[in-house]
């Protein structure tokens, strides 16, 4: 059984720290296990990188492009692998987690080296020079559902800012994070940019939010732990930057092609097991074809083989643990309870694959803006369908949310779905299913976040900004 060590300071490291068994979620069977740290580990973490921060801060722009390169030539050696881990250990289908979830790990190197590149660190203004400078030694904590990308979207910036890290990625899927620590080790950073610390969130989460001389949190997860982190980190007065959840509506205009619409609406819904954040999860249909879009829903939903992430007709893999299982399983419940009916799907693991934590795709019509089935996160494969009226009422039921992450549009004409997204409270709107645009910034409005990812959106997260005034010509 390998024991996953910890990497400090340039060296790989073994947490004092309880174990915690990492499960394949195919099978419920153990594939690893951790050594947890603790706030004295954190202490030593931010140590060295606090150790590193001076010299590393006054890189030039140019070794820091070296290092980024270095990275990801690296990284596209070990792209199989990272791609067996994320399979392993959150449970996503082989292709899926090569083309996808560790493919996107790479483009975003792409993304940020042309945003190193470009990005203006110094300029003028009026009898002042503005000076951009890396904020410090910076916590970067992850979720597990797109483990690579997460965890990317964030080192990548931090690491072209200048600043020095202590990454806590998520302790249910540890996997893949130590495949990047691996590369990273490879390319020969100064010891102590770049640490990673295993860990809780209760343990290292919260020694890392609430150390006086880590300078900036930067979190994706839940809006629980976001919320606690933010409580944490208040007393030091550090930036935090969150990515939360979401419940992002899917808006079918009525000049949309309507099979067609709909289908794509249940598998970007379904896809990744319904575990992702920006997940369209809220459709909205006009209320004449209703009854016509629930059996087109019911008809893509069954479509959509759910089975073993390494068989390559599976489309959806289980879900991440027993714990999100459940959690699925109970909302599945409050759903029948409210008096929401099931298309399809419902309690229970789909015939055959009883031993892993697979969750049949599940769609709930008659259901209400007020039920909370509509309201809240269940980050599974489940789509809840609610009609509307008219564009006014649309819009409305649409920005009638806590949340604010996406939105998406369907429609015959592009102008008419732009007019609505201009309308739209949320950080992202798509139209039309577009390409993944990793140039666009990423991030939420209301409760979810208040931070922007990727490209120079997500640099300037990790910067100060400084004006040297009277500065001369
Ligand atoms: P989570 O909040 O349980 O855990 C995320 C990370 O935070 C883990 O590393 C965990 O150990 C740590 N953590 C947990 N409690 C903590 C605490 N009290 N203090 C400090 N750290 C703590 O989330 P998850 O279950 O791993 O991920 C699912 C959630 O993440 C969903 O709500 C999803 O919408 C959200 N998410 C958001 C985005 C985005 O970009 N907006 C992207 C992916 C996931």
């Amino acid at each position: 059984m390998q024991t996953l060590p910890s990497y400090l300071n340039g060296q790989w490291f073994m947490p004092s720290g309880s174990t915690l068994p990492v499960y394949n979620p195919a099978n419920a069977s153990i594939i690893a296990e951790l050594t947890l740290g603790n706030a004295s580990d954190a202490h030593q973490a931010i140590q060295a990188a606090k150790q590193a921060f001076p010299a590393y801060a006054q890189t030039t722009l140019a070794e820091r492009i070296g290092y980024l390169e270095a990275l990801r030539t690296a990284y596209a050696r070990r792209r199989q692998d990272l791609a067996d881990a994320i399979r392993l250990e959150m449970g996503a289908p082989a292709q899926f987690a090569l083309n996808a979830q560790a493919e996107s790990g790479l483009a975003h190197f792409d993304v940020h080296l042309k945003a190193l590149r470009e990005f203006a660190f110094e300029y003028r203004v009026n009898q002042s020079q503005i000076v951009h400078e890396p904020i410090g030694v910076v916590a970067l904590i992850t979720p597990w559902n797109w483990p690579m990308n997460q965890l990317v979207v964030k080192v990548l910036p931090a690491l072209a800012a200048g600043c020095t890290m202590i990454v806590k990625p998520s302790e249910i899927a540890p996997l893949s994070a130590q495949i990047f620590a691996e590369v990273v080790d490879e390319i020969g950073l100064p010891p102590g940019v770049f640490n990673l610390l295993h860990g809780d969130g209760e343990g290292v989460g919260q020694a890392l939010s609430r150390h006086p001389e880590v300078a900036m949190v930067s979190f994706t997860g839940s809006m629980r732990a976001g919320v606690a982190i933010s409580k944490a980190a208040a007393d030091t007065v550090k930036r935090v930057s969150l990515e939360l959840g979401g419940k992002s509506p899917n808006l079918i205009l009525r000049d949309a092609d309507l099979p067609k619409a709909i289908t794509q609406a249940v598998n970007y819904c379904m896809s990744n097991s319904g575990q992702s954040c920006d997940a369209p999860s809220r459709l909205y249909v006009p209320l004449e074809h209703y009854a016509e879009a629930l059996q087109q829903a019911k008809l893509a939903a069954l479509a959509l083989k759910v089975g073993d992430p390494q068989a390559a007709d599976t489309d959806l893999g289980p879900v991440v643990s027993a714990l999100q299982y459940e959690r699925i399983q109970q909302w599945i419940q409050i759903g029948i309870d409210e008096g929401a009916s099931l298309v399809c799907g419902g309690l229970g693991k789909p015939a055959g694959l009883e031993q892993g934590y697979y969750v049949k795709t599940t769609v709930f019509g008659d259901v209400r803006q007020d039920m909370r089935i509509a309201r809240e996160e269940i980050f599974g494969p489940v789509l809840v369908i609610l009609p509307y009226q008219d564009e006014e009422e649309l819009i409305q039921l649409a920005n009638d949310s806590d949340y604010g992450l996406s939105a998406y549009i369907s429609s015959a004409d592009p102008q008419h779905a732009a007019r609505i997204a201009r309308r739209l409270r949320a950080g992202q709107v798509q139209l039309n299913y577009p390409e993944w645009d990793l140039y666009a910034p990423f991030g939420g409005y209301k409760q979810s976040g208040n931070g922007r990812e990727y490209a120079q959106w997500g640099l300037q997260d990790f910067l100060e900004t400084k004006a040297i005034i009277g500065y001369p010509h």
